[in-house]
C-alpha cells in the first residue's frame, strides 16, 4: 500500500503540467502564399494562454515574412513550427503591427530574423514592454514562462517593401496606439489591418490618441484596393463589414462619451450606459466600454471644461 501511494505521489509530481500548455496553432491558407493563425475573440486567460490575436505569414520566393509574433515565447515557437510545416525557407522579416503584448511577445522565437516596426512602436515597446509582459504573466500564468521582451531591430518607413515577388505597401497610421502599421500585400490583395480593425470583438483603447483619429484611419483603410481583410482580432472578411462595424462602433463610443461629458455624468454612470442592440454580436463590449471610459473619458471631460460657456 505504502509503495502504491509512493508510486501515485511520484506520478503526480512527474505529470508535466507545462506539457498541456500547447497552443495547437492551425495555419489556414487564405490567399496565394498567405497563411492566417486566427485567435479567439476572448480576453486573456489561463485557458487561452493569450491566443486571442491574429498572426500571419507570407511565403515569398525570398523567404517568409511574419506578421506579429503572438503573446509569448511559447506561442512564437509554436508559430515557428507551424511555418516549418509549410516551408523550409527561412524567416527573412518580421513585421510588428504595434507594441501591444499579444502581438509582440513571441519575438524571442524569431531572433535571427530582422524584426521591424515603426519607430513609434519600438519607442512604446521600450517604455511599456516590460510592464506589459509582467501583466501578461499575471493574466495567463505559465504560458508566459521564459518570455522576455525583445525589441525590434529595424525601423520601418511607410511606403513599399518588396520581399521576393511580394510587394507590401506599409502604412503608418495611429488611431489604436499612436503607431499602427497596416500592411497591404499588393501581390495577394490581403490587407493586414493590425488592431486598427477589431471585428466581432470590442476594440481596446489603452493607448489610443483619440477616436476621431482612429475613425480617419478607418477611412484610409476603406480607400485601399484590398480583396481580403485580416483584422487584428476577429474573423477574416472579404467585404467591408469589419470597417462598417468599426466606423459604427467608434462613432457610437465617441458620441456617448461626448454627450455624457457634456451632461456632467461621472465615470461609473458612463460604465452602465446601454450598449445598442446592433452591437450584440461584439464580444466583450461591456468589459471594454468600462476600460475605455477609464482611458478616454477624462479627455472628454477636459474638453467640456475648456469650452467657453455660451
Ligand atoms: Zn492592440
Amino acid at each position: 500500500m505504502r509503495s502504491m501511494l509512493h508510486f501515485m505521489f511520484l506520478l503526480c509530481i512527474a505529470t508535466p503540467v507545462l506539457g498541456e500548455l500547447e497552443y495547437r496553432l492551425q495555419p489556414r491558407q487564405i490567399a496565394v502564399n498567405t497563411w492566417l493563425l486566427e485567435g479567439s475573440t476572448e480576453d486573456f486567460d489561463r485557458n487561452n494562454g493569450g491566443n486571442i490575436v491574429n498572426t500571419a505569414f507570407i511565403l515569398t520566393t525570398a523567404g517568409v515574412v511574419v506578421i506579429d509574433t503572438g503573446p509569448s515565447k511559447r506561442y512564437g515557437e509554436a508559430m515557428r513550427r507551424a511555418i516549418a510545416a509549410v516551408t523550409d525557407k527561412p524567416v527573412v522579416k518580421v513585421l510588428l503591427t504595434h507594441h501591444h503584448p499579444d502581438h509582440v511577445l513571441g519575438n524571442q522565437a524569431f531572433r535571427e530574423a530582422p524584426i521591424a516596426a515603426l519607430p513609434g512602436t519600438n519607442r512604446r515597446l521600450a517604455e511599456q514592454g516590460d510592464a506589459m509582459a509582467e501583466n501578461m504573466y499575471r493574466l495567463v500564468g505559465d504560458w508566459m514562462r521564459g518570455t522576455e521582451l525583445v525589441l525590434a531591430d529595424e525601423s520601418l518607413e511607410p511606403g513599399l517593401l518588396q520581399v521576393g515577388e511580394h510587394r507590401l505597401r506599409l502604412l503608418a497610421l495611429s488611431g489604436h496606439t499612436g503607431a499602427d502599421l497596416a500592411i497591404l500585400d499588393e501581390t495577394s490583395g490581403v490587407l493586414f489591418a493590425g488592431d486598427l480593425v477589431f471585428y466581432q470583438r470590442a476594440l481596446t483603447t489603452p493607448n489610443s490618441p483619440g477616436l476621431d483619429i482612429w475613425l480617419a484611419d478607418i477611412d484610409t483603410l476603406a480607400g485601399l484596393p484590398w480583396r481580403l481583410l485580416v483584422p487584428g482580432h476577429g474573423p477574416l472578411a472579404s467585404d467591408d463589414a469589419p470597417l462598417l462595424q468599426m466606423r459604427d462602433y467608434l462613432g457610437w463610443l465617441d458620441g456617448v462619451l461626448g454627450e455624457a461629458a457634456a451632461s456632467g455624468a461621472d465615470m461609473n454612470e458612463v460604465w452602465r450606459l446601454p450598449i445598442p442592440e446592433r452591437f450584440a454580436a461584439i464580444n466583450l463590449s461591456r468589459y471594454e466600454l468600462i476600460r475605455t471610459v477609464s482611458h478616454l473619458y477624462p479627455t472628454y471631460e477636459q474638453r467640456v471644461l475648456r469650452e467657453p460657456v455660451p
